[in-house]
């Protein structure tokens, strides 16, 4: 058993609305969505932040990336666009210590 919420979502232990799965990355819906569309990417394997990233991880980091634009596809915005985000770290706003990339659609955001 695992404490890590991310790892439990891999698991099927924890209830999740999962939207895209392959062998390396899972990606389902944020449970509080900032956005009209808002999908949290993870890569399966655990990794706590871009800052316990390994050389290694790169591959899995890009995997993370195409997921992104395979869902942007999927879901309509291949076109308009969309957001990625990665928060790292506690002055980057990182809650949840499992590497995840935010994907936002279907708002124009401002700023940053
Ligand atoms: P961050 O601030 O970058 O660590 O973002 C963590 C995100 O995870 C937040 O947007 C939360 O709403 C989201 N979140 C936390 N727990 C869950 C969960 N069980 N299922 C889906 N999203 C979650
Ligand atoms: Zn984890």
């Amino acid at each position: 058993m695992t404490d890590c919420v991310f790892c439990r979502i891999i698991a099927r232990q924890h209830a999740a609305d999962i939207e895209y799965e392959d062998d390396a990355v899972l990606a389902f819906k944020d449970i509080y969505p900032k956005a009209p569309v808002h999908l949290l990417i993870v890569p399966k394997r655990h990794i706590a932040s871009v800052m316990a990233l390994a050389p290694g991880d790169a591959e899995v980091v890009g995997r993370c990336v195409l997921a992104a634009k395979s869902l942007g596809e999927a879901k309509g915005f291949a076109e308009r666009g969309y957001r990625l985000r990665l928060n790292c770290g506690p002055e980057g706003g990182q809650v949840v210590y499992h590497l995840h990339v935010h994907f936002l659609a279907g708002t124009r955001p401002s700023g940053v």
